[in-house]
């Protein structure tokens, strides 16, 4: 398993830790006040905690609801890209914690939070010119038997047609637009904080999709997803149309 994927499996680890942690520091303290007899402390500690779990669990539905909606019906409301960028946060990682703590599948919770982003960043309703564009793509594009290094530069491809790369390269010369083959998250921040990027385009699997798009505050940034017909992280292919109609969508 990649080094990443081990640092995010730890810090989702560490979340569940925490929560089971501060649950277990409250049962204790209310065994101990209780023991210690004290019933006016007690009935004050409960009164408190209680109001205070009310108001979150109530923040917590009211938010999810609103998420819902704007996923069933890809409208916005009353809110604006960077209230959804930020509730979308939060959200995102409280699920998260509760579905690794549950066990549950997150391929589907991550898609929700990715939709969600995409129809804020729609809402935006921009063009952006094509040199503040950069458009990242996992190295995992790149058939894993081609022996050519693609990062800064695609165009060395030889243009086999065997993978993806051709594709974009298509795409480079037609729309002349950055596109950068990133070999992991930490590649990919670099990547944005050299170019300091206005819009960004990422293709991506579902888990580094949406922690790079949660990651990226500068520049608003529209998801796709990838493919993985041949496992994670292995000859994973896009739409290229959906990318071309984003590129038509975004850019001038
Ligand atoms: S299309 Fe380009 S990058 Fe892909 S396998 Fe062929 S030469 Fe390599």
């Amino acid at each position: 398993m990649q080094k990443e994927r081990l640092d995010e499996l730890m810090v989702l680890k560490n979340i569940s830790t925490w929560i089971i942690m501060i649950f277990l520091g409250v049962v204790i303290s209310f065994i101990t006040i209780k023991n210690i007899g004290n019933e006016t402390i007690y009935g004050f500690v409960l009164y408190v905690i209680s109001i205070i779990i009310m108001i979150w669990a109530l923040i917590f539905v009211i938010i999810t609801q609103i998420l819902i909606l704007i996923f069933k019906n890809e409208k916005i409301y009353f809110l604006n890209y960077t209230q959804i960028k930020i509730i979308n946060k939060m959200e995102y990682f409280i699920i998260i914690a509760i579905a690794d703590f549950l066990k549950i599948d997150k391929k589907y919770i991550r898609r929700f939070f990715i939709k969600n982003n995409n129809t804020a960043v729609e809402s935006l309703n921009k063009k952006t010119n094509k040199k503040d564009i950069l458009i990242l793509v996992p190295h995992c594009i790149q058939n894993s038997k081609c022996e050519i290094k693609l990062t800064e530069n695609i165009e060395l491809c030889r243009k086999c047609g065997l993978c993806g790369i051709n594709e974009l390269n298509k795409i480079k010369k037609e729309f002349d637009i950055n596109i950068f083959v990133a070999n992991g998250g930490t590649a990919a921040r670099k990547k944005i904080k050299d170019i300091m990027p206005k819009f960004i385009i990422a293709i991506a699997c579902e888990r580094d999709l949406i922690e790079g798009i949660i990651d990226t505050e500068n520049a608003p940034t529209y998801g796709i997803l990838n493919k993985t017909p041949n496992g994670p992280c292995a000859n994973t292919i896009f739409n290229v149309v959906e990318l071309r109609e984003a590129l038509k969508q975004f850019v001038y």
